[in-house]
């Protein structure tokens, strides 16, 4: 055990201010709807001072307050890259949480020992959000607890015709995808959009990862935009960073794209975000992207998944699951040291638009 898990901190008041405050019941309650939670704040206790924990927004769910954490590793310090790692923000895809989770938890523990890692936060600063939409998480819904989906409320449409339904719906709250009001950010996603606003002031570089599942065989790494097929304008450090993972990590597992190779939707928060706070090519970047775990691959291999909403979203297999949370590691150690050493490869403005072109007839070639 650490030493500094038994010191007691502010940090941990936090924490356990919020546990303090529930019943028998309702710790019961919380360990079987959202065990991550229960989780997430067991490594919170056990961190202390390692971090810094803020209590973003809280929620609630039949009368039980539910904290959305920020966890903070650095010093936060003005002009330095930042890299955001959320998670949780489709209640249902509860993996996305957990790989999150267990990513806080490895990366706490190397920083006892690593000194590369300690180091390298004297320069960077990392931020955890893994359960974004608690409330959707406690009753294992897509939506949040307004039956709005986090991924089509933002005040942003999509040029061409989207999928019926699947691209964002204005019909029902009691359908899925359904879009919300268009005026107004819901909760959840006007805390994130704080927190993004907060990250990119005064920071030369921003990288954000959101993390879901749900889509296809393959787990892929989205980028902007969802709302057109037409190419962001800084595509250029995004073809930087995918041929930097690529020379670096070969044979990955990973398809790397703008999310409309596959469909168009609504309201994309990441779009939206993309759009506010990124101004390439100026001395100021933001670079969202999403993972999407192929979950049909765990469908295919236990086809009894099909019968359960969860099951269409989530490992439902012990060592799957376990594999899950491992592989994807390697990823986030690249996206850490990218974040760290952006000022080796972010393009220079000469840069921009041969790597725009690259880029433009890898993804956006007109077929
Ligand atoms: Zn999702």
């Amino acid at each position: 055990m650490s030493q500094l898990a038994t010191v007691e901190t502010n940090q941990n008041l936090l924490v356990r201010n919020a546990i303090a405050k529930r019943s028998h019941e309702d710790k019961a309650l919380l360990r079987r709807h959202i065990p991550e939670l229960v989780e997430l704040e067991r490594i919170l206790l056990q961190a202390g001072d390692k971090i810094k924990t803020r209590i973003l927004d809280t929620y609630q769910a039949r009368g039980i307050d539910l904290p959305v954490y920020s966890v903070e590793l650095g010093d936060f310090k003005p002009d330095q890259p930042r890299l955001l790692i959320v998670g949780g923000v489709h209640g249902i895809e509860r993996i996305g949480s957990r790989v999150a989770i267990a990513l806080l938890a490895s990366w706490l523990q190397r920083i006892s020992w690593e000194k590369s890692l300690q180091d390298s936060l004297q320069n960077m600063s990392i931020t955890f959000v893994p359960i974004a939409n608690p409330t959707g998480m406690f009753r294992n819904t897509r939506a949040n607890g307004n039956g709005v989906d986090l991924m089509r409320n933002a005040p942003i449409d999509a040029e061409e015709k989207v999928p019926f339904l699947i691209g964002g719906q204005r019909i029902s709250n009691r359908i899925s995808w359904y879009r919300g009001d268009t005026e107004k950010l819901e909760p959840e996603n006007q805390t994130l959009e704080i927190l993004v606003d907060r990250l990119t002031q005064q920071s030369p570089l921003v990288i954000s990862i959101d993390c879901h599942s749900g889509f296809g065989f393959k787990d892929r790494l989205w980028f902007p935009y969802a709302y057109r097929r037409r190419p962001m304008k800084g595509i250029a450090p995004i073809m930087a960073l995918k041929l930097l993972w690529e020379s670096g990590y070969p044979n990955h597992q990973y398809v790397f794209e703008p999310q409309s190779n596959h469909y168009l939707t609504h309201g994309d928060l990441w779009d939206y975000l993309y759009k506010k706070y990124s101004s390439p090519p100026d001395n100021h970047n933001f670079l969202p992207l999403t993972l999407e775990l192929g979950s049909w691959i765990w469908v295919k291999k236990k086809p009894s998944q099909l019968l359960s909403m969860e099951g269409l979203f989530n490992p439902m297999v012990e060592h799957r699951e376990q594999r899950t949370l491992r592989k994807h590691l390697p990823l986030f150690d690249f996206l850490r040291h990218a974040t760290y050493s952006f000022s080796n490869w972010m393009p220079s403005q000469e840069q921009f638009a041969q790597l725009q072109q690259m880029a433009e007839s890898l993804w956006y070639r007109e077929s």
